[in-house]
């Protein structure tokens, strides 16, 4: 069964769905199609409606949203409320800006006139993860609704009861029926969906082989796709780094979400001036971290999304120390029910270990140690992903010129990377292609029509 709740906490069964047949897969898309075809008519401001309700619903039901995050996929409970008022914030942003963002552009040609219109492309399929079960959706649907598109979504098999929830959302807010459609849907029916000429553009978070597999689909159908994917952001220290500030920033950058984010810390690169010290420091902070149930609000440390999570990230551990890592803390899962990992440093992890290129999900940093800024930019900038990463010093200038050495899509300087609705989101090289949020967002499936008044007579 690939949509059920699970609860890693005790891995308890909650919830079972069945998937889709072909019948009601081909009326979901009906359904999509025709909502499209008049929703692309109403105006920004009905659209908005539609979205600051949607956004005030889930403010005025944080509680209920954040639960089913947490019984689905862990996340502690306090961050569940914070996703949840993000994806509201993402949702108002829009509403507020969307007009303005995708209003006509005037070329100003040498004669006549020209202008470029941003035009609905149509219906959107949207793959998404389960790390941040709204988060990720809303990123999606808003900007897209707003832009007068519709959007069909798979979402991960692991948060169904977040899935339904969102979509119950749209329709309560009063969008019409298929301009938000939740599709509990086998691999096969994805691809099936993406050649769909109804289909006109794609968008998936998620892991590399997700990424390749919907984004070569895509490619063969000629359609548009935008890929976020995975990543290993460093997190720089130099050397006059505030020690204090930067070791509580690197706890938060590497256990924010259990440490399942595409834009978590993950290589934290040290200036060698600094780096015992902030080794010890690290290291007593993530020991105090304790286990226990995420819905209550003192736990510090929650489990990992499932077990099968833990077991792959079990498996990464230990085919690095095969291949010379040294573990300085942790390693292991910890001794209890529950899919939990202990807070893990690994070091000495050399550029023939597997653990220098692969993407570590969960609560284990690696821990590099360089002798100058150069080295720490080169060890960055060796990787197969381009995401995110940090930059820690109090010379300001110092951090944004080390901040464009990094070849990443996002670089932070004296913060780990983290997100707002302003700002643009998204990477290069195997962490993909296209930005969600911020103005850039909602250009990615518009047709940017040009529309030229041509004021001369035929050419010769
Ligand atoms: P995943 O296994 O790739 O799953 C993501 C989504 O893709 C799920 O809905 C999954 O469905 C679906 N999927 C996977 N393989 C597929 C295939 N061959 N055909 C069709 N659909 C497929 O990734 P995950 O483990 O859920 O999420 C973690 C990954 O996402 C990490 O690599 C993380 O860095 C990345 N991520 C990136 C961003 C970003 O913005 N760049 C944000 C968040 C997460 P099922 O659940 O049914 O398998």
């Amino acid at each position: 069964m690939t949509y059920q709740s699970v609860n890693p906490y005790d891995g308890q069964l909650l919830k079972t769905f069945d998937e889709l047949t072909d019948n009601q897969l081909e009326t979901a898309l009906v359904t999509a199609d025709t909502c499209f075809k008049s929703w692309r008519h109403s105006t920004f401001s009905e659209r908005a409606a539609v979205a600051v309700k949607a956004a005030a619903i889930m403010r005025s039901h944080v509680d209920d949203y954040a639960r089913l995050v947490t019984l689905e996929m862990g996340k502690r409970i306090e961050e569940a409320r914070s996703e949840v008022a993000l994806s509201a914030d993402i949702i108002d942003y829009y509403a507020k800006n969307s007009e303005r963002f995708l209003a006509s552009q005037d070329l100003k040609p040498t004669s006549g006139e020209a202008e470029v219109e941003s035009v609905p492309f149509g219906v959107l399929f949207g793959v998404q993860p389960w790390n941040f079960p709204y988060y990720q959706l809303a990123r999606f649907a808003a900007p897209n609704l707003m832009a007068g598109n519709v959007v069909m979504v798979k979402h991960a098999g692991s948060v169904p009861q977040c899935a339904l929830a969102f979509e119950r959302l749209w329709l309560e807010a009063g969008a019409p029926t298929g301009a938000y459609t939740n599709l509990f849907i086998s691999y096969d029916h994805v691809n099936r969906v993406i050649d769909d000429p109804r289909i006109k553009g794609v968008a998936l978070t998620g892991s590399g082989d997700a990424g390749q597999s919907v984004a070569g689909r895509a490619g063969q159908n000629l359609k548009k796709s935008t890929m976020e994917l995975g990543g290993s952001d460093a997190f720089i220290v130099l050397e006059d780094a505030d020690l204090e500030k930067t070791v509580k920033w690197a706890v938060w950058g590497k256990m924010n979400n259990t440490g399942q984010s595409c834009v978590a810390a993950k290589r934290f690169i040290v200036v060698e001036k600094l780096a015992d010290r902030f080794l010890e420091k690290f290291k007593t902070a993530l020991t105090a971290l304790k286990p226990g149930d995420p819905m209550d609000k003192a736990t510090t440390l929650a489990p990992l999304s499932s077990e099968a999570a833990l077991v792959k990230l079990l498996d990464q551990v230990t085919r690095a120390v095969a291949s010379g890592a040294s573990v300085v803390m942790g390693g292991g899962r910890v001794d209890r029910p529950g899919a939990f990992m202990q807070p893990t440093i690994l070091a000495d992890i050399q550029p023939g270990n597997p653990a220098f290129r692969e993407e570590f999900f969960g609560p284990v940093a690696l821990f590099f140690r360089v002798k100058n800024e150069d080295e720490a930019v080169a060890l960055a900038n060796d990787s197969d992903f381009g995401l995110g990463g940090s930059v820690f010093t109090q010379d300001v200038a110092r951090g944004k010129r080390v901040a464009s050495r990094v070849d990443t899509g996002m670089m932070f300087v004296n913060q780990p990377t983290w997100t707002l609705p302003e700002l643009p989101f998204g990477g290069i090289k195997n962490s993909g292609y296209g930005r969600e949020l911020s103005s850039m967002g909602i250009h990615e499936f518009v047709n940017k029509k040009l529309v030229r008044v041509a004021s001369i007579d035929a050419l010769m």
